[in-house]
């Protein structure tokens, strides 16, 4: 059973929430703030539960469960992605807006952390359906209070997307007089409906910009007998869904690494000499399926996958699929947590102790919230990031000539140079500067853990929970408690 879809309250032994909280105590041993505030950052504050009717294209009507959990106001709005998938539940809500409180932190992006859940498989629905029953359960989260610009504002997640985020703001638009803030109400959006360029990649990105930071890191390279960087590194990567398949694209196209297996839900494919991933998706869009692929290895048992030779492996789908069970035959060196939560407990201690490094989900996938916030901003300012007009190009590279002219041979300095045209920001486009604050984000986090780690002796999860402790902590005792 997998071990996270159990239905079981906050605080019991088992269970996705129990783990995070695991992980939380852990990390809380090498903290010293008082027990009733570690309390209060761990504990879920406010969460629904609602049944609403839908009727389907051939006239019956279906009632679909679905959840929203904010877990922390230590910051407003709180922010997490709605999920549509089967095994959704109390649990697994409360758990993932924990982990969205954690992230948030993490990455100084100042939200409190939340998730929603509709419980349906979106593969078994009309488009027609999606739409009422996305818009239904919106309308559940207005009458509510658990949607707003300043409230608690919804993302993209597991089976959601840029199309139900637009169903999701329109249906706020028309329900509320929230006339200047309703763009905000949601993120993830399309670009002409104030989505930023740039936010549909940027969990996978980030993922790929975390890897990186991990693998600059001389000391645990050499630990893992791995070289330095990306570039030739062998990649598994399980689901290539939104997250997934930009990770693997860009550890391919940028990152130089090779990515050797694939797994999706229909099976997985290997070939240690190396699968384009810009030709696997076109293989899966032509036969509907990944497997057959030209010169690849056909895996019937998809979670075979996780046990495939190779230095990184990205579980990018859901939680739980790496179990005290199979951990023990996992060969990656490297575990990057593109997923929320598909490590348990038990099997994380099996793979620290096998020497094996754990990025984990709250760092390594704060590049969707990273980005969500950057389009917050946004859409909260009225203002229009687009390209640089072409007048203002012309203007900075005349500047750039002019000042080049100036060097001489005694006085050219490369540091100056590289100064000069960063200062003027010559020909950044909207995502460029997505990009770039998301790299710098994650540049910056990656080291603040590091010097955790390297504090307190620690794994990158224990460490990654010490920093998200102390900031939430640290708000809280500047707050102090109401009333
Ligand atoms: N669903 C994503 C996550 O788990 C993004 C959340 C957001 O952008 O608010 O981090």
């Amino acid at each position: 059973m997998n071990p996270a879809s159990t239905d079981t309250a906050n605080g019991a032994d088992h269970g996705f929430s129990a783990q995070v909280n695991r992980m939380f105590d852990t990390a809380a041993v090498h903290t010293d703030h008082p027990e009733g505030v570690l309390h209060q950052i761990r504990a879920c504050d406010n969460i629904v539960r609602f049944e609403f009717p839908v009727k389907l294209d051939d006239g019956s009507i279906e009632v679909i469960r679905a959840y929203r959990a904010e877990h922390s106001h230590h910051k407003k709005p709180t922010k997490g992605g709605i999920r549509y998938a089967l095994n959704v539940n109390v649990d697994e809500v409360m758990a993932l807006a924990s982990l969205m409180s954690y992230k948030c932190a993490i990455v100084d992006v100042p939200f409190g952390g939340a998730k929603g859940g509709v419980c349906i498989d979106a593969r078994n629905y009309s488009v027609h359906e999606l739409e009422r029953i996305t818009r239904r359960y919106t309308f559940e989260l207005i009458r509510k209070n658990f949607i707003g610009a300043g409230v608690d504002v919804p993302a993209p997640d597991y089976g959601t997307g840029p199309r139900e985020m637009a169903w999701i703001m329109d249906t706020y638009n028309q329900m509320t007089d929230d006339d200047l803030n309703g763009l905000a109400c949601v993120t993830g959006k399309p670009v002409g409906q104030g989505g930023v360029r740039g936010r549909t990649e940027a969990t996978g990105r980030g993922v790929y910009y975390g890897i990186r930071e991990a693998c600059a890191f001389k000391k645990d390279m050499k630990a893992l007998g791995l070289d330095t960087g990306t570039a030739g590194k062998s990649v598994v990567v399980q689901g290539i869904g939104n997250v997934g398949y930009h990770a693997a694209r860009i550890l391919q196209d940028e990152g130089d690494a090779t990515i050797v297996g694939i797994a999706e839900i229909e099976g997985a494919i290997y070939d240690p000499s190396g699968l384009d991933i810009h030709d696997v998706v076109a293989h899966r869009e032509e036969t509907g399926s990944i497997l057959d692929f030209p010169g690849a290895t056909n895996l019937e048992d998809s979670s075979d996958a996780l046990e495939l030779e190779c230095d990184i492996l990205v579980p990018a789908a859901l939680e739980g699929v790496i179990t005290h069970e199979n951990a023990p035959n996992v060969k990656a060196k490297i575990i990057a947590e593109a997923a929320n939560g598909p490590v348990t407990t038990q099997a994380d201690t099996i793979l620290t102790e096998k020497g094996a490094l754990v990025i984990p989900d709250v760092y390594l996938n704060a590049g969707g919230v990273t980005v969500s916030y950057f389009e917050w901003l946004r859409n909260l300012s009225h203002v229009r990031h687009g390209r640089m007009s072409r007048r203002f190009e012309e203007r900075n590279a005349e500047r750039i000539l002019r000042a080049v002219d100036e060097l001489t041979d005694q006085n050219f300095d490369e540091k100056l140079m590289e100064d000069l045209v960063e200062r003027v920001g010559f020909g950044a486009s909207e995502e460029d500067l997505v990009n770039s604050g998301l790299e710098d984000t994650m540049a910056f986090a990656y080291e603040e853990i590091r010097s955790e780690r390297e504090k307190y002796g620690v794994d990158m999860r224990t460490a990654a929970f010490v920093s998200a402790i102390n900031k939430i902590a640290k708000s809280y005792a500047d707050m102090g408690i109401f009333p």
